[in-house]
């Protein structure tokens, strides 16, 4: 099982990435938390695209491209994988699939979760992460006990630089003008599956899940 998880900043997409990885048991692979672990450990990948990703833009293509083909040589991610966040344009869309081309291999599906811009900045902008153990928090919708500390460790919660309402706003003009080509790519490809990312976690991944209802039975 081969699939690709698209979709604007905030439907949700780590999440329900996880819960369908698991669901699956295939690995997730998300750019965005490569990229992210290569920040918080220093390393040259994370120096390059910090700078990008605090502005909202793209990390360049060349950069984000080899990071993909590297990941999915890995053993883990030869009987399949989910993708969170790559492509995120259509030159990556193709660029992917010479990679899989090269592997033998090729996409199954690719889900597009919908959800409207205005749902969109009201759950990032509440958005807390813990610096301690990742774990996320809302300030509405899942608040912790106490504020601006993590309820499961203690730690000190903070608001990623790329979730302050004026860089959201960008990211979601990025997408706009960046990433929407690619979900007519994928319709013409025949591979587009669109999700309803609106309402609870769990029921989302619900609607995901009976849109892969034939891969899995
Ligand atoms: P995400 O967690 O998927 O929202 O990604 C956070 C940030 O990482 C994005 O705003 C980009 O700066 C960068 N990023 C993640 N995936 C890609 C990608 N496929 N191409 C370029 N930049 C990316």
């Amino acid at each position: 099982m081969r699939l690709v998880l698209v979709g604007p900043p905030g439907a949700g997409k780590g999440t329900q990435a996880q819960f369908i990885a698991s669901n699956l048991s295939i690995p997730k692979i998300s750019t965005g938390d490569i990229f992210r672990a290569n920040v918080s450990g220093g390393t040259e990948l994370g120096k390059l695209a910090k700078e990008y990703m605090d502005r909202g833009d793209l990390v360049p293509d060349e950069v984000t491209n080899a990071m993909v083909q590297d990941r999915l040589a890995e053993k883990d991610a030869q009987e399949g994988f989910l993708l969170d966040g790559f492509p995120r344009n259509v030159p990556q869309a193709q660029v992917l699939k010479k990679i899989l081309d090269e592997l033998g291999a090729k996409l199954d599906i690719v889900l597009e979760l919908v959800v409207d811009n205005d749902e969109v900045v009201r759950r990032l902008a509440g958005r807390r992460t813990c610096r301690s153990c990742g774990k996320v928090w809302h300030v509405d919708f899942d608040p912790p006990k106490v504020d601006g500390v993590c309820d499961a460790c203690g730690g000190e919660l903070f608001q990623r630089d790329d979730d302050r309402e004026e860089t959201i706003r960008h990211r979601l003009e990025v997408y706009e003008q960046q990433t929407s080509p690619l979900i007519s790519y994928y319709a013409e490809e025949g591979l587009l599956e669109g999700v309803d990312a609106t309402g609870p976690v769990e029921e989302v991944t619900r609607r995901a899940m009976s849109a892969l209802r034939r891969f899995v039975d």
